[in-house]
Formats: C-alpha cells, sequence, structure tokens
C-alpha cells in the first residue's frame, strides 16, 4: 500500500480540501510554496509512464480538479497563478510510487526548473 494509498483511506491524517468518487486534494506534508497541493487519483497508477488508454478520463478528471481547486483558493488567474508539475521516476523526482499531481502557488515560481 502506497502512503497515498493510506491518506485516501484515513489511516494517516492529511489536510483534505477536495474529495470526490476518482481523486482526493491535500496539502503537501513539506510545502516547497504558500501553496502546495496534492492531486491524487484514488485507483492506484504508479507514474504517468505507467498509465493506460483506460485511464484517459481519470487523468483529464485531476487537471479539471486541479483548476476547481486553484479557483476555490482564489488563485485561478493570469497575474496569482499557479504551477502543475508531475515527477516521474527517480531522475524526475518521483518520491512516492502512486501518481500525484504537485500544485504549487503564493511564490513566483522560477523557470527552468531545478
Ligand atoms: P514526489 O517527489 O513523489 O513527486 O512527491 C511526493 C510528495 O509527497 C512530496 O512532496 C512529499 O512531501 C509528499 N508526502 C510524502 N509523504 C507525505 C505524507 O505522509 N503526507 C503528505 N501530506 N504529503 C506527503
Amino acid at each position: 500500500m502506497t502512503i497515498f494509498q493510506r491518506i485516501i483511506a484515513r489511516e494517516i491524517p492529511a489536510d483534505i480540501l477536495h474529495e470526490d468518487d476518482r481523486c482526493l486534494v491535500f496539502r503537501d506534508i513539506n510545502p516547497q510554496a504558500p501553496v502546495h497541493l496534492l492531486i491524487v487519483p484514488k485507483p492506484l497508477i504508479p507514474r504517468v509512464g505507467e498509465a493506460n488508454p483506460e485511464d484517459e478520463a481519470l487523468l483529464g478528471h485531476l487537471l479539471l480538479t486541479a483548476g476547481k481547486v486553484a479557483t476555490e483558493l482564489g488563485i485561478n488567474s493570469t497575474t496569482e497563478g499557479f504551477r502543475l508539475v508531475i515527477n516521474n521516476g527517480r531522475s524526475g523526482g518521483e518520491a512516492v510510487p502512486h501518481l500525484h499531481i504537485h500544485l504549487l502557488a503564493g511564490r513566483p515560481l522560477a523557470w527552468p526548473p531545478g
């Protein structure tokens, strides 16, 4: 079981902002920006590189949920803005093998990322 499955199952506490039948959104325990959320699908997909065609609607739902939560937080504007990040594999910075989208906001975000 991944740490995120345990959060979804409420075995581990988290600061949850949104839940629906397909995903959970909660605050990252080690925030890298004033707003740092994780958007996590309930079904276990280890990483984007292992997603399947049948995951297409779910993956789209995660992006739409990111926009919806950003709107609710008042950061969905061209001036405020936010960044979505998906780390895939060791060199990509992946630590938890359960696909998730980072939503970062609340400070200027440099480009290119490190
Ligand atoms: P990754 O490096 O896999 O893209 O991101 C994993 C993220 O999960 C990290 O930003 C890390 O801080 C976060 N994380 C790891 N364990 C926990 C936890 O138990 N609770 C929460 N809320 N976040 C976690």
